[in-house]
């Protein structure tokens, strides 16, 4: 007697290997049998006749550390067969808060991490156990983000971090590890994370790669003019700290260097045959989300927030700023008709959200520099965009390579909540029906659909070191996604990015179904799995 069984499937096991038909028992939440199961009873059955059955799907890059207390459901991925996010990307993350308080790190982190919450947390326990007790859908990977490290020790400044606040950074770094955070993430291209060196990142990973199955995850110092050196950057900190690497949404943003994939891909393997294990992930679109900071210069975003306003407000340092913004980080000008605006909190400048920075500055006739300054003065530093800065053959072809796996880079949030009011990028919705609709399914395809589930399951969780999740084989947990391969489909789009996929009727959550027949269960069988568990 089974709790379901799913029967007539095609089999896609996430291992990459090719598909097979079977019915599939589940009982006490893991798949307990594969086979036929014709003569055998339960208390569901699914008819999967003429859809895939593969395991439930692992974004590997996300930023849902608080819009999963906000929508718990998390629709936005939940009806894209996401079973599992992995949090605390590009160094940002809820936890420590160490010396600081937790309104402090809210100050900071939650310029990115945007919510209507307020953050009381102290360490990853606290956060975790908010998600368990509100209840989710599905399960977090919880990361450590490193700029909460600093702003917890006060290390904030553009200045190499001082003896006392390394010590305080490894010591809480530990700590988080020792509590389930599976890695250490930077954002080497936005502050504070970008005013570390190298060899301080090399010293915190050095703390931590002792840790069972823990890795470091970059998003990498990109604004280089140069598309090798922040690819050698993190070779090196794993080579150095003997941690395996993760780079996190690998992709050419800068059109001097388009079409030129192959020299990076280059490095990967190369580093990958003596001996470091370095994989990366990336999503199916030609749009990046940044938020306008990535335009300013480093140096005048130092320290709290109140600096970097006072800083726009000195006419002097305002010119120098403004200048500079106009020029370029890395040399390069930016293209200000592709920086599109997508999360507006201040209620005069609700008007704004889709234009382009372009547009705004000509609305306010001034030059597109200082809309970009005026803008984060009036939004109080957060201004979040939708940059439209990369060329189709280089995620066709990042996508293709055997490295790679995927990653949103989206939040989980629902149509009808407290983000119904951003402009959202389309991949928190779409990304991974994106794939199996749009480079599967249509001509030329781009990976076999085996590769893409194998990119969205198994390989996520070889590299979480995930043991019971991420293949369908008995004894697994039952996180599992039944997909129409014919129609499965994303239906965001830039203009209107608050619609669900398509084609995806059922997703199980150890066992329970969250989504059902199309329509979300609001079950919340969802965990926050911690590294050093049996996950
Ligand atoms: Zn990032």
């Amino acid at each position: 007697m089974f709790d379901i069984i799913i029967q007539n499937s095609t089999i896609i096991d996430g291992t990459g290997s090719k598909r097979f038909k079977s019915d599939i028992g589940i009982l006490n939440g893991k798949i307990s049998a594969i086979g036929n199961l014709k003569d055998s009873n339960a208390n569901r059955f699914i008819n999967a006749t003429n859809l895939i059955v593969s395991p439930g799907f692992i974004d590997m890059h996300t930023h849902s550390d608080v819009s999963l207390l906000v929508d718990p459901g998390g629709e936005s991925k939940a009806y894209q067969g996401v079973t599992t996010e992995v949090t605390g990307n590009c160094s940002y993350s809820t936890f420590p808060a160490g010396k600081a308080g937790p309104e402090k790190l809210q100050e900071f982190i939650g310029q990115t991490l945007v919510s209507n919450k307020t953050w009381t947390w102290n360490t990853l326990d606290d956060w975790a156990n908010d998600l368990e007790n509100n209840g989710i859908s599905i399960n977090v990977v919880p990361q450590l983000g490193q700029a909460a490290l600093q702003v917890a020790s006060g290390a904030t400044e553009d200045r190499p971090a001082s003896e006392s606040e390394m010590k305080d950074m490894k010591y809480l770094a530990a700590e988080a590890i020792e509590q389930g955070a599976y890695s250490l993430s930077t954002g080497l291209s936005v502050a504070p994370s970008a005013y570390s060196s190298t060899a301080e990142i090399i010293e915190l990973c050095k703390a931590i790669s002792h840790y069972e199955g823990v890795f470091y995850v970059t998003h990498a110092r990109v604004n280089t003019g140069n598309n090798l050196a922040p690819i050698e950057e993190a070779i090196e900190i794993g080579v150095k700290s003997n941690i395996p690497v993760q780079f996190s949404h690998l992709a050419i943003t800068d059109r001097r260097l388009y079409g030129q994939g192959e020299s990076m891909i280059d490095l990967f393997e190369k580093a990958n045959d003596s001996g470091l294990d370095i994989t990366y992930d990336m999503y199916p679109y030609t749009a990046a989300g940044a938020g306008l900071n990535q335009t300013i210069p480093l140096w005048a975003q130092a320290g709290t927030l109140d600096k970097y306003m006072s800083r726009l407000k000195d006419p002097n340092t305002r010119r120098k700023i403004r200048e500079e913004v106009a020029e370029g980080i890395g040399g390069i000008s930016p293209l200000w008709d592709t920086w599109k605006i997508a999360y507006i909190n201040n209620e005069s400048n609700k008007h704004l959200l889709g234009l382009s920075v372009e547009e705004i500055a000509k609305e306010r006739n001034v030059e597109p520099a200082e809309a970009v300054l005026q803008l984060v003065e009036e939004e109080k530093g957060s201004v979040p965009t939708r940059v439209h800065n990369r060329v189709e053959g280089d995620v066709r072809y990042f996508m293709s390579h055997k490295l790679g796996m995927i990653g949103s880079d989206g939040r989980a949030m629902s149509t009808d909540g407290f983000y119904k009011k951003a402009l959202p990028h389309p991949r928190y919705y779409g990304t991974h029906p994106r794939i199996l609709g749009r480079y599967v399914r249509e001509k030329p395809s781009v990976l076999t659909l085996e590769d893409a589930i194998y990119k969205m399951t198994g390989f996520p969780a070889q590299r979480l070191n995930l043991q019971n999740r991420g293949t369908i084989e008995i004894g697994k947990i039952a996180d599992i996604v039944i997909f129409n391969p014919d129609e499965v489909i994303d239906k965001a789009t830039f203009e209107e990015p608050h619609q669900y996929a398509a084609g995806i009727p059922f997703v199980l959550v150890k066992g329970i179904p969250i989504v059902d027949k199309g329509v979300h269960t609001q079950a919340r069988p969802g965990k926050v799995l911690r590294r050093g568990q049996k996950n």
